[in-house]
């Protein structure tokens, strides 16, 4: 067995032409998933988060320009074609997307589906097939699971059949699940449902998750490391305790500071919000991308003129700031009070 990490990705770019020009979704991104590793990767929409996931499995428009490097276990995929590309779709990554009703057929049953899914990859006897797929359903939550696979999606409330949708991607024991966005259709209680499998997955299979969202709140009690990405780049990275208790870069900690805090009283006050909008991915603003909407701006030197490096500021914690010292010991409530002021 091969000492590469699982999933390593070096200088990963990404562009689409368009009519407008071109568009860089991602710009150079490097990073790894380890075996049995929770990576939440945040950002707002746009931001590259799922540009990533898709440049990594091939399933980007042919057109797309991929440039970079990612290996899984060492192995190159960027270049490579669907045919090789299909044996570890599924198989080795699987991924989840946000929108499990469109993702399942009407017309066939959940346990059909799930079963199909198991024979893409495997000969399998349709008795041992069954039974795989109902314990799968077990696995993730769905109360009576050999009824439930007999009926058909519309019969599933919209919980159960992300569930389900997250039974089928674990049908080949796939070492790294990619979930995007897996709860942004979810209520409150059915989001929390949803985390809980991941947990749970995570702690019977010991498969990797990436788990790709826009909210900072989804990602705090299960990602061992967080990625966080801004227009196409990774902007801070560290593991989980210091990116939530000792932010390093103004977007973090404004992310932080627009999350609702359900253990103090944040009653009656109003929420952070960080100003602005994320720029366009065509014509990026000089500098650091961010500076239009930081508050910690120094302009124009050097914050619209030279592009931060993403630098160690801890011991595997990365900011890209020119000012991530200066942040030191700032909390997401002291940003609000002065928001507030
Ligand atoms: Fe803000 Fe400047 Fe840091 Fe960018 S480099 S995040 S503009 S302080």
């Amino acid at each position: 067995m091969s000492d590469a990490p699982l999933l390593e990705v070096d200088d990963l770019r990404v562009e689409f032409t368009t009519d407008d020009g071109i568009v860089t979704a991602v710009d150079g991104i490097s990073f790894t998933v380890e075996d049995h590793e929770v990576l939440g990767v945040v950002g707002e929409s746009g931001s590259g988060k799922t540009v990533t996931a898709l440049a990594i499995l091939g399933l980007l428009p042919k057109k797309t320009t991929v440039t970079g490097s990612a290996k899984w276990r060492g192995r190159e995929l960027i270049g490579l074609g669907d045919k090789e590309l299909q044996p570890l779709r599924g198989e080795e990554i699987a991924i989840v997307f946000q929108d499990a009703l469109a993702s399942f057929n009407p017309v066939f049953t959940i346990g059909s589906q799930i079963g199909e899914a198991i024979e893409v990859h495997h000969e399998i006897a349709s008795k041992d097939r069954d039974e795989r797929v109902v314990e799968l359903l077990d696995l993730v939550g769905i109360p009576n699971p050999r009824q439930r696979a007999d009926q058909y999606p519309h019969e599933f409330s919209g919980g159960m059949r992300q569930r389900a949708m997250i039974a089928m991607a674990l049908a080949n024991d796939p070492a790294l699940l990619i979930a995007d966005e897996p709860t942004t259709a979810l209520d409150v209680t059915l989001q929390a449902q949803v985390l809980e499998v991941l947990e749970r997955i995570q702690a019977r299979t010991r498969s990797s998750i990436m788990l790709i969202t826009h909210d900072l709140g989804v990602v705090a009690g299960i990602a061992d490391r967080i990625a966080v990405m801004y227009a196409g780049r990774h902007i801070e990275t560290g593991p989980v305790d210091q990116i939530f208790y000792e932010p390093r870069h103004p977007y973090t900690l404004g992310l932080l500071a627009s999350l609702p805090r359900l253990d103090r009283k944040t009653h009656g006050q109003k929420l952070y919000r960080i100003t602005g909008q994320p720029p366009s991915l065509i014509e990026r603003p000089p500098g650091c991308t961010f500076h239009p909407r930081c508050e910690f701006a120094r302009l124009p030197e050097p914050c619209a003129t030279v592009v931060p490096a993403l630098e160690e500021v801890d011991p595997s914690h990365r900011a890209a700031c020119h000012f991530s010292e200066g942040l030191v010991g700032l909390t997401p409530e002291r940003l609000r009070e002065g928001q507030r002021a």
